[in-house]
């Protein structure tokens, strides 16, 4: 039997043998969710000209400035620069139009009465000088940097690549994941169920994660408890998939036989098995061409566990999102820790007024079961000890 990794120290042999994924263009209308892999400085600046904020006038101002102004002409939106010829005129003006050369002040339309070619200023109306203009570069000027390498595409940023010009992105590559359940007894969700069988649910979970950080290439496998056929599938696995994320099959049975056949297709172990409860029997290699194989537990709590643990982060750190510094809760209650392993045990958690954030562990009877998990939000690292961490511990938290 080999040696146990520690938790931290299967981390970071996951950071140090996790392939990048690279990089690829891709147009604008592609790029929503995808993670960007290069910096977009900006095109111009921002707004790329003294630009008229409301609708109304453009006129010169002065002390004492005449409230009849006659119209000279008209700047719309859009339109190249046009002039004032003198200081009793006006253009008329849109907003998001260039301020008129010779112009510096914009007065709104309600503020203004038409008189034939004319405009008179209302009573209350008081100009000041460069009111209503939005002055070149005062967002950002040309070349600041906008975005930078590792963020997520969202609305504002997916913007800002229109506003700037930026028709193809480069983002991360996304990776092709199979995920894997293994196991004679398992059966799909619309299957009738026999004597002995359960529907499979750790790939439903894990894909289900996967999803909502965006990944959108990934299958279900399944295979069954047979020596050569898990070969056989995990041999076509490997040349379809960068990633694989197997369940089941890990452990000590006599009918676990993922670690044996991942080898036998030249999937280089890196460990095997890690001090820490639920997950214990986790195993992880790297594949002949790079792919990251990821082999969980069976157990549903300990998959899920472990996915959110090992995988997800080695999954967003592989496209090149900066790794989150974890976040911290204090125990609500004591829990029971494992005198030589690393116990993870599910939690709501609640941040008060003051930010701090109460865990209210919700230990799982057994780590073969989803129904406790629901009301849980994730679930706390807590160290090899003696008896029980009191309440008040301040431990590490790994949301769902
Ligand atoms: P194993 O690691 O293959 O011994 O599986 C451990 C336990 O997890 C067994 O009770 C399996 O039936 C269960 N299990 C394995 N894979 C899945 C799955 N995909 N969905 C739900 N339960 C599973
Ligand atoms: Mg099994």
């Amino acid at each position: 039997m080999s040696e146990l990794t520690s938790v931290s120290q299967a981390e970071a042999l996951i950071a140090e043998h996790m392939p990048p994924f690279g990089s690829e263009l891709v147009p604008l209308d592609e790029a929503v969710g995808r993670i960007l892999r290069q910096a977009v400085r900006a095109e111009h600046d921002h707004p790329p000209f003294d630009r008229v904020m409301m609708d109304g006038i453009a006129t010169r101002w002065s002390q004492g400035m005449p409230r009849r102004l006659a119209v000279a002409g008209a700047q719309m939106a859009g339109m190249p620069r046009q002039s004032l010829p003198s200081g009793d005129a006006c253009l008329e003006v849109t907003t998001g139009a260039m301020l008129p050369a010779g112009c510096d002040c914009v007065i709104p339309i309600e503020q203004l009465r038409r008189d034939g070619g004319d405009y008179l200023l209302s009573d209350e109306c008081q100009p000041q000088a460069g009111q209503f203009i939005h002055r070149q570069a005062t967002d950002c000027a040309q070349g600041s940097l906008l975005l930078s390498p590792g963020m997520r595409l969202g609305p504002a940023e997916m913007a800002l690549l229109a506003a700037n010009g930026v028709a193809k992105v480069e983002v991360a590559v996304m990776p092709s994941i199979a995920i894997v359940s293994t196991g004679d007894e398992l059966v799909n969700v619309d299957a009738p169920l026999g004597e002995g069988q359960i529907r499979r649910s750790n790939d439903t979970a894990v894909r289900a994660m996967l999803r909502l950080e965006g990944f959108a290439r990934v299958a279900m496998e399944h295979i069954v408890d047979d020596e050569a056929a898990t070969r056989e599938r995990i041999a076509e696995l490997l040349d379809r998939h960068d990633v694989l994320l197997l369940s089941g099959g890990v452990s000590m049975g006599q009918r676990d036989y993922v670690p044996a056949a991942l080898a036998a297709q030249g999937v280089r172990k890196v460990f095997h098995r890690i001090a820490q409860k639920p997950g214990k029997p986790m195993w992880f290699g790297i594949g002949p061409r790079g792919q990251a194989v990821f082999a969980l537990p069976g157990n549903p709590v300990s998959a899920l566990v472990c996915a959110t643990r090992y995988a997800r982060p080695a999954l967003l750190a592989a496209q090149g999102i900066p790794v989150s510094a974890p976040e911290h809760v204090v125990l609500d209650s004591e829990v029971d820790i494992n005198p030589t392993l690393v116990s993870f045990v599910p939690a709501r958690v609640q941040t008060d007024a003051s930010g701090r954030s109460m865990a209210y562990p919700v230990p799982s009877r057994t780590s073969g079961d989803f129904s406790s998990l629901p009301r849980t939000h994730g679930f706390i690292e807590l160290p090899s000890g003696q008896g029980k961490a009191p309440a008040g511990t301040v431990a590490t938290f790994y949301r769902w």
